[in-house]
This record gives C-alpha cells, sequence and structure tokens, in this order.
C-alpha cells in the first residue's frame, strides 16, 4: 500500500491530528508543497460548531455547516494525504503516531504507525462528565451521565438529541399515558450555563413555541425547558449587564433557570442535584426528565493525556497539553499543539484555535523559507570558495549578501498574540448577546439588533459559499414551512 504515497526525501513529513477549527484553520493557510502533509482524523469533515445548537432542533440541516476534509485538500499543492482515523498514540521518543480506523467499515489493516519530523495536535477536548467545568482528570466521572445523557459537541450529537426530542414528545403522547410520566417526559433538561447551555435552551424553547406546539397542542401545559447551573449565574464570560439581561430572557422564555444546582448523580429518569438555599443551607433534589443534555465543558482525551503522561514537563500541566508563546509542547522541540487540547492563557474556542492555525501556518512558511535561503547560502558560499577570479567571488558576495538581508527579514516572526475579536451568544426568541471589541472600545449589547447581527456573522464566518447558501436556505424554508418534526 505504500507506493500510494512516496514522501519526498528531501522534505520534512508534517502530521497534523485533527480536522476542527485549529487544524483546518492551520491546512488552509499552510504552503503545503514545502512539507509531506498528513491529515489524520476520524472525521473527515470541518464542523461549524457555532451553528450546531441550531442543527437539534432541525431549524439548520446538520450537513449545512459541515465541509469536507477532501475539498479542502484536493485545492492545496505538493502531497497531502488524508486518513480517516483516529491517533491512539503519540510515541514521542521514536516520533511515530499508532493509528486506528474506528470506523464501521475496517479493512484487514486497521492500525498501523505514522512517523512524523513534525507534529500538530489538534484534537480538541472530549466532553466533561465530572463536577467542574475546570477539568481535573483524575476526578472520576458523575455516575450515569455517560449513560444517560446526551452531549453536544459532535454531528451524531446533535442528530440525537432531535431524534430524542422528538421520541418523548411522541411517547408522551401516548395512549394511557400517566399525568406525571407525560410531566416528566416533556421535562428537557440541560445542565451547564456556559455558552452551549444556553444556546440550546434557547433553539430548543424556540422550537417549542414556534413550531412544537401548533403541531401538537396537547403538549402545550407540560413542555419545560430548565436549565441547571452549578455556579450562582450563567455565561461568566459575559459582563455583568450581559448575564443579567440573558437571565431576564430566559425567564420570559418561560426557561425556568436553577442556579446553585449541581448536580452530582444521573440515573434514567432522574438527576439528584445538591441546591444551595439562600442561606447557605445545602439540600439534594430529585429532578425527572425526559431528555437530559449534558454541556459541562470539556475534558483531556486519552491520547493527549498519555503524551502529557511521557513528557516530563508536562507534570504540572492538568487541563491539557502546555506550549510555549511559539505553541510547541513544552519539553518538546518538534511537537505543536493547539486550540482545545492545549493550555493557554485564552479560552478553549474556535476564535482563538482558529487563530492559532492561521499563526503556525505563518510559522510553519517561514521555517521552511529560512531552511531554503539557508540551503541557498551554504551552496553559495561553496561555490564562492570555488570562485576562479576576483569578479566572480564579488558577484557571489553581492548574492550571499542579498540572501542574507532576505533571511533576516523571514526571520522575523513573533510569539503568538491573540486578538479577541468579542463573545456572541444566542440566547433564545431571536435574542443574542455580544461582548464586542470595537476599535480600541468594548460594545456589550443584546436584543434583537444584535441577534441579526449574530446570524450575519455566523453567516460570514461559514467556512465556504456553498455552507453560507445552504445554511440561509435552512433558515428560510423553516420560517415558511416550520421545522420538520418527523422522527429518524
Ligand atoms: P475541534 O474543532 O473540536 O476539532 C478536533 C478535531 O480532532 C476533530 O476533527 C476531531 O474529529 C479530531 N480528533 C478527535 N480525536 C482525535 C484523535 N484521537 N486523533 C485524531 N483526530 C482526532 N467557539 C467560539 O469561538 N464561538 C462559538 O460560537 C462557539 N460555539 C460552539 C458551539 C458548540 C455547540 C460547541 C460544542 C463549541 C463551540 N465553540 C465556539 C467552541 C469551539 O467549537 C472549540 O473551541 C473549537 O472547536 C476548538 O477547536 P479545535 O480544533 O481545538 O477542536
Ligand atoms: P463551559 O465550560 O463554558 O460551561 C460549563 C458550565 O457547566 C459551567 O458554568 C459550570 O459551572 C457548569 N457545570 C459544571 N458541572 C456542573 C454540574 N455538575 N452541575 C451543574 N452545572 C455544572 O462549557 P461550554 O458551554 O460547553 O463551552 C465550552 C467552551 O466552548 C467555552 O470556552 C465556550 O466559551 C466555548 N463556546 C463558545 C460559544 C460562543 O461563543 N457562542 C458557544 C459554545 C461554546
Amino acid at each position: 500500500p505504500e507506493e500510494q504515497f512516496q514522501p519526498d526525501p528531501d522534505k520534512k513529513t508534517l502530521v497534523i491530528l485533527g480536522s476542527g477549527w485549529g487544524a483546518v484553520s492551520l491546512l488552509k493557510k499552510l504552503d503545503t508543497e514545502n512539507y509531506n502533509v498528513i491529515v489524520i482524523s476520524p472525521r473527515n469533515f470541518f464542523l461549524f460548531t457555532p451553528l450546531l445548537p441550531s442543527c437539534t432542533t432541525g431549524l439548520i440541516e446538520h450537513r449545512s455547516i459541515m465541509e469536507p476534509i477532501r475539498n479542502i485538500l484536493r485545492h492545496k499543492k505538493g502531497t497531502v494525504k488524508y486518513y480517516e482515523a483516529e491517533a491512539t498514540k503519540i510515541d514521542y521518543e521514536k516520533r511515530v503516531v499508532h493509528i486506528s480506523d474506528g470506523s464501521e467499515i475496517t479493512g484487514d489493516v486497521s492500525r498501523t504507525e505514522v512517523p512524523f519530523d513534525m507534529l500538530v495536535v489538534a484534537v480538541g477536548a472530549e466532553n466533561a462528565t465530572f463536577g467542574t467545568s475546570v477539568c481535573s482528570c483524575s476526578i472520576p466521572g458523575i455516575p450515569g451521565v455517560k449513560e444517560h445523557s446526551c452531549f453536544l459537541k459532535e454531528v451524531g450529537d446533535a442528530q440525537k438529541i432531535r431524534k430524542r426530542i422528538m421520541d418523548c414528545v411522541e411517547t408522551a403522547m401516548f395512549k394511557d399515558q400517566t399525568e406525571d410520566e407525560v410531566k416528566r417526559l416533556l421535562h428537557m433538561v440541560v445542565v451547564g450555563g456556559g455558552p452551549t447551555g444556553v444556546e440550546f435552551a434557547g433553539e430548543l424553547q424556540d422550537f417549542f413555541e414556534e413550531d412544537l406546539k401548533k403541531w401538537i397542542p396537547e403538549i402545550q401545559d407540560n413542555f419545560h425547558v430548565t436549565l441547571v447551573e452549578a455556579l450562582p449565574n450563567v455565561l461568566p464570560m459575559f459582563s455583568k449587564q450581559l448575564i443579567d439581561y440573558t437571565e431576564s430572557t430566559l425567564k420570559e422564555e418561560k426557561i425556568t433557570l436553577r442556579t446553585k444546582t449541581m448536580v452530582k448523580n444521573v440515573t434514567d429518569k432522574y438527576i439528584e442535584a445538591e441546591v444551595t438555599k439562600p442561606d447557605g443551607s445545602k439540600e439534594i433534589e430529585k429532578i425527572p426528565y425526559g431528555l437530559l443534555v449534558w454541556a459541562t465543558g470539556n475534558a483531556v482525551r486519552p491520547v493527549v493525556r498519555d503524551l502529557m503522561n511521557q513528557i516530563p514537563a508536562q507534570k504540572n500541566s492538568r487541563r491539557g497539553l502546555a506550549v510555549n508563546e511559539y505553541l510547541v509542547v513544552n519539553g518538546t522541540e518538534n511537537i505543536w499543539a493547539l486550540g482545545d487540547c492545549s493550555v493557554t492563557n485564552y479560552a478553549p474556542t474556535a476564535q482563538v484555535a482558529s487563530q492559532e492555525g492561521a499563526f503556525l501556518a505563518r510559522l510553519f512558511n517561514t521555517m521552511a523559507k529560512t531552511e531554503e535561503i539557508e540551503k541557498e547560502l551554504s551552496r553559495l558560499s561553496a561555490a564562492q570558495q570555488a570562485a576562479k577570479n576576483e569578479d566572480e567571488r564579488n558577484k557571489i558576495l553581492e548574492e550571499i549578501k542579498e540572501r542574507q538581508k532576505q533571511l533576516r527579514r523571514t526571520k522575523q516572526i513573533g510569539p503568538f498574540q491573540y486578538s479577541h475579536q468579542g463573545s456572541l451568544a444566542y440566547i433564545g426568541k431571536e435574542r443574542a448577546v455580544a461582548d464586542i471589541s470595537w476599535l480600541s472600545g468594548n460594545i456589550a449589547s443584546g436584543g434583537t439588533m444584535t441577534y441579526l447581527f449574530w446570524r450575519s456573522a455566523y453567516l460570514s464566518m461559514c467556512f465556504s459559499v456553498r455552507n453560507r447558501v445552504l445554511v440561509a436556505t435552512d433558515w428560510i424554508k423553516a420560517k415558511i414551512f416550520g421545522r420538520d418534526v418527523s422522527r429518524e
């Protein structure tokens, strides 16, 4: 099989793990002809996560926010290889990545090794299932979370939620269902008041108000969304004014907000939460649910944790790979990490991951250019020594000076600097909140105008024109015909 891919022995092999925000942003700007590039990811597409909550209710069809990695790579120059596989182990000493094909169809070979000279780890994070949003992976998961709840990170998660919403509704409508059971089945509980939880709760309530209650009026009195948050408020990354605005909008939407409520246990029909009362006392409460969506932030992936364990300099890192200001993994010289699998001073967002990806592309392009000039310089200095006369020597010297100037210019690449463009979140009822950096000041705004801004901003950020057209069409379709409530 190796004859399919012949790496150029004169070029370094650059292996990129992942096809998310960080990896794709790197690939977009990377001059791929300078390296033997190998991309490895179990997902053969890029996913525009900001619009994923809208896929849970069918407002947007999931394929509208996916872009095939093959389409991204086919426009690149040089050798770029893609393997649909998961990196199961990164062997730092041997400089190889062990990969495994975890898809439904596997061939005779489904596990192998990929050697690398340079490695970029952009595998993102997995869902946290323990009690705090700050990951410390030694804490065991909250019992029952993995078995009974839905997450909201991948396309499959959104599809599962979409199916379950309708399953709960149809099961609640089953002949002779008891009143308590109807109430339970129609109780949609969202755990985690970060942006994922808030956006999903808003989308779900919209679905109920705009479509479900018209199609199935019998559920009107019992369909109910509750948002559960351990801290005293939701959206901690937003300003106080926008937090207040969000909380009052949730109330207006009739979403019940349960703050200071920390979920401790999950069963198939109810959650058990520790509620802190106004007087500071604590009480355990059972909250029955039909659908449970768990959105309590990020945890470190096992492959990343394993790499951290191989590198002594990563000993004190808890939330992911500690990197320096050039995104080099501390304790290594040929591994870079970016996005949600790395730890920096910035929040784990798409905005940060994509800026880091663009930075790494510039860095690698510069490194390749520098190497090329250095090779040329050593060729010229050999030629200078072999020159037959003074004239020829002087001519080569001029060329050397020119190359040295070029080298000085090329080498000037500073450390990664994040430029925060602001935070945006949809909160339901055609309203959004935004903390935007504008010129040198900050604008904090909430409401319908912000919602229109949110829509146009996300539409313009979609990966391709094709995605933009599909998303806009989905919005129009839902406005005219309503969301599709078929369960498939
Ligand atoms: P990801 O984009 O998660 O990509 C990781 C990639 O690695 C994937 O392709 C995955 O398949 C692959 N992978 C996983 N395991 C392996 C393995 N073992 N080997 C190889 N490949 C692997 N951020 C914002 O800034 N604005 C928003 O509006 C916003 N909205 C969001 C909405 C939702 C519902 C969610 C879940 C997140 C949102 N985020 C938002 C956060 C943002 O999506 C993440 O910060 C961003 O995806 C991180 O990029 P990444 O490249 O590190 O990881
Ligand atoms: P998050 O870490 O931002 O929030 C998780 C919330 O869950 C926290 O407020 C935490 O207190 C709460 N929590 C944890 N354990 C709990 C428990 N047992 N019971 C009750 N509450 C509990 O997670 P997220 O919303 O998934 O976001 C992850 C990252 O993605 C963040 O960096 C976020 O900024 C980014 N993101 C951004 C957007 C946006 O900009 N619109 C949207 C989604 C995600």
